[in-house]
């Protein structure tokens, strides 16, 4: 007998049809003997329907009532998971994230998860009650609800199961596993059969959207193993867990990209101490995450200083800096939306030389031109035109046998 963390994604609770497989699938475990903790989305699009209805009554809505609204697309389907078990004869009970005791920071919208008391969810389990449990939303010690940031339902599986110290977490989702790259976009992607956490973390931060980073970075910390699999098949998935040692006779293990992206320069900038906290001090006070940063050195004490930050924080960012070009003396600020970030990852390259050369080449093999560049030890990161992105993934999974196991 087993203690297993299932958490089922958007697409696979999608509609009634959806949830009654889901039911059925985690109702073969129980009648096995286990135990059960379900951790569910939102059905597939509620979360962005309700954020649209939001943003239709209000322009920028306020962050504890939007936490609000989007914590009952998690309400809905926990409850229907726990009503469909109950009525086909199984005992069940749903939890909210306060009635989990998930207790975040007041962070809204990205709150983190500080403490989980899980002795409600035992007391349950010891009753033998399948337990579902709303992904994405917390509770503040002041009362308040609080949402993980999109994606969030995978972090608190992965919290559970560490709270819970499961014996399995698994994470069901719309691609039977983790991929060499977004199967979606490039045919001859490749399932892999593990990646350690070091490597998904890196997938996760440049784009790859199958696991929300928190959940690998909760899954690191407590080293919970996590099986990403299928809820429409029964093969075996993708195994993320710590680094095994034949993993680095691998120079690149995948590829991800992020078109979610845009670059901003300001040119002719004085070169002298002070400048760059001058230009980042507002963007970090509006909390605007910003990502690579470029200096070049002019002839004549000038500088240029380009930058790329999220698409959502773009308008932002431009008109800080736009704002602030004539109080540090720059000539120009130029921006450009159409950016897409591509990088291999892979923790091979500790061991290997030559690796991000082959990637320039590749990529200037098709023309395609890179205007960023930023390394770290088992990743390299291009900025290249966004419409090259899918051309630039087609060429790199090949120059790196990617779809060779
Ligand atoms: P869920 O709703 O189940 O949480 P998500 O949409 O968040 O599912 O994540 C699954 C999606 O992640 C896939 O449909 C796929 O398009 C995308 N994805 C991006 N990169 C990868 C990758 N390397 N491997 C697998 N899936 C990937
Ligand atoms: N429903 C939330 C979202 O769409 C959380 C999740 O699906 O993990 O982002
Ligand atoms: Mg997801």
């Amino acid at each position: 007998m087993a203690l297993i963390v299932q958490k089922y994604g958007g697409t696979s609770v999608g509609d009634v049809d959806r949830i009654r497989n889901v039911a059925n699938r985690v109702i073969k475990k129980y009648q096995a003997g286990n135990d059960l903790v379900v951790v569910l989305s939102a059905m597939a699009g509620v979360t962005d329907q309700l954020i649209n209805l939001a943003h239709q009554v209000a322009e920028s809505p306020d962050e504890r009532e939007l936490d609000v609204l989007l914590a009952t697309g998690e309400q809905t389907t926990v409850s229907l998971l726990a009503m469909m078990f109950n009525s086909m004869g199984f005992p069940a009970v749903s939890f909210l994230g306060f009635q989990a005791e998930l207790l975040t920071n007041e962070a809204h919208g990205r709150a983190r998860i500080q403490e989980i008391h899980v002795d409600r969810i035992r007391k349950a389990l010891d009753q033998k009650k399948i337990v579902t449990v709303a992904g994405f939303q917390g509770w503040t010690r002041s009362g308040n609800i609080t949402t993980l940031g999109r994606g969030g339902s995978d972090t608190s599986a992965v919290a559970l199961a560490a709270a819970l110290k499961a014996d399995s977490c698994e994470i069901y989702t719309d691609v039977d596993g983790v991929y060499t790259t977004d199967p979606t976009i490039c045919s001859k992607a490749r399932k892999l059969k593990k990646i350690s956490y070091d490597e998904m973390l890196e997938m996760a931060s440049l784009g790859a959207k199958v696991l929300q980073i928190r959940s690998v970075e909760f899954a690191k910390k407590f080293n919970v193993p996590i099986h990403v699999r299928s809820s429409f098949n029964e093969e075996e998935g993708t195994m993320v867990i710590r680094e095994e040692k034949d993993m680095e006779k691998v120079l690149v293990s995948g590829i991800a990209y992020d078109k979610n992206q845009a670059r901003i320069t300001l040119t002719k900038v004085p070169d002298r101490p002070g400048i760059a906290a001058k230009i980042f001090t507002p963007m970090a006070q509006a909390g605007i995450e910003v990502d690579m940063i470029i200096q070049n050195t002019r002839a004549g004490g000038l500088t240029d200083l380009t930058f790329t930050v999220a698409t959502p924080d773009y308008k932002k960012a431009l008109d800080i800096q736009q704002n602030l070009a004539d109080e540090i003396g720059a000539e120009g600020v130029y921006s450009d939306e159409n950016i897409a970030k591509v990088s291999i990852i892979g923790v091979g390259m500790r061991s290997h030389a030559g690796v991000a050369a082959k990637m320039f080449s590749v990529l200037s093999k098709e023309n395609i031109n890179i205007t960023m560049i930023s390394t770290s030890e088992i990743k390299v990161s291009c900025v290249i035109e966004e419409k090259y992105t899918e051309l630039a993934i087609r060429v790199l999974h090949d120059a790196f046998e990617l779809d060779k196991a």
